[in-house]
């Protein structure tokens, strides 16, 4: 199959990318560049069924393709609150942009949707049920509202249009090709642990997250794009919750760093816990996550030794 993959040269895209090469589809990467890097795919880079697109997806482009993964965004609250505006137009012009390409080529779309629909939950864990708890003026609010509207977007095409779509609700993600300077709280860690400095706890670390390696959530999505007869979202991630602090003394055991844990402030609106209900991902498209944290953490770390050496190396 032809397949499109916008924010293919991020942290999940790529990746998934590689995935659809090695499976002998044609992958179409499309990607602005914003935060995703040419080097997260120079590993397949000169694969003859690799096409590069450097596009934003707020603008219309004409495609032929037989599915869509919807993944441009900005996925960091650093960056997504960089230019919040921008993020409101990639979350509703760019959907509307692919789900319209969607409707003119008949082709499956999946919208990579978040946890962060759920905001700072009061059901948990949470369920595909349950609507959420959503701050609409905050500072979180472009990204948590802007992937609500994308969600809206993907369900009233399918109404009105009978585009063929899915959603995956996904939960944190790490692993590999993360960016180093990407602000969220593993790569954080891991690159503070590694350069010796301190470990930036935010609060008292006491709020909770669930993260899946990405080997299992590119697995979630591409089984969830192959399934027949699901409409409705479906949260993907992995509902072993770990506090922020018990993570930061992890990643301070498998590296073996003497840094120190310092306590910053708490952002605003930091959702206090968060673990998906993985019922329906189970039932309907029989996944499961499989990497624990530790070893997906110790895959992660390797990830940025190597690539915080080459770089000393280079300077
Ligand atoms: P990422 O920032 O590494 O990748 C996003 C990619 O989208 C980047 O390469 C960026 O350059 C590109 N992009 C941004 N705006 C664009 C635009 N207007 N046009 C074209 N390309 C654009 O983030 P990621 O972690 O790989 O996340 C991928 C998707 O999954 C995002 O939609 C994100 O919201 C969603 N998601 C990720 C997580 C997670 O924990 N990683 C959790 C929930 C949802
Ligand atoms: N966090 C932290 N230190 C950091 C970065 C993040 O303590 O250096 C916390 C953050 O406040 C949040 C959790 O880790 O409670 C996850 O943050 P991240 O930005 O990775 O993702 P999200 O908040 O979107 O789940």
């Amino acid at each position: 199959m032809r397949i499109l993959v916008t924010g293919g040269a991020g942290f999940i895209g790529s990746h998934l990318c590689e995935s659809l090469l090695k499976q002998g589809h044609e992958a179409l990467c499309l990607d602005n560049l914003f935060r995703g890097s040419k080097r997260n795919i120079y590993p397949f880079l000169n694969h003859p069924c690799l096409e590069f697109i450097r596009h934003d997806v707020v603008q219309p482009i004409l495609l032929e393709v037989d599915q869509i993964y919807n993944l441009a965004c900005p996925a960091s609250p650093v960056h997504y609150q960089y230019n919040p505006v921008k993020t409101v137009k990639t979350n509703v012009m760019g959907t509307i942009n692919m789900l319209g390409m969607a409707k003119r080529v008949k082709a499956r779309i999946l919208q990579a949707s978040t946890s962060e629909v759920y905001g700072d939950p009061q059901v948990h864990p949470q369920s595909e049920e349950y609507w959420g708890n959503v701050n609409p003026i905050g500072l979180r609010s472009c990204y948590d509202e802007g992937k609500r509207v994308a969600e809206t977007l993907m369900m009233d095409y399918h109404r009105q249009n009978k585009v063929d779509i899915r959603i995956a609700r996904i939960f944190n993600t790490y692993g590999p090709r993360m960016s180093k300077d990407d602000g969220r709280v593993v790569s954080n860690f891991i690159v503070q642990a590694l350069r010796r400095e301190p470990l930036t706890v935010y609060g008292d670390g006491s709020q909770t997250r669930s993260f899946c390696y990405v080997s299992d959530l590119v697995r979630g999505l591409e089984k969830l794009m192959a399934c027949e007869g699901i409409t409705g979202p479906i949260n993907l991630g992995n509902p072993t919750e770990f506090s922020i602090l018990s993570l930061a003394e992890l990643v301070k055991d498998l590296t073996g760093t003497r840094s120190q844990i310092r306590f910053d402030p708490l952002p605003q609106d930091d959702p206090t816990r968060r673990r998906p209900d993985i019922s329906a991902a189970r039932k309907l498209i029989s996944w499961d996550p499989e990497v624990e944290l530790k070893d997906g953490l110790g895959q992660t770390i390797d990830y940025f030794d190597e690539l915080l050496r080459a770089e000393a190396k280079d300077s």
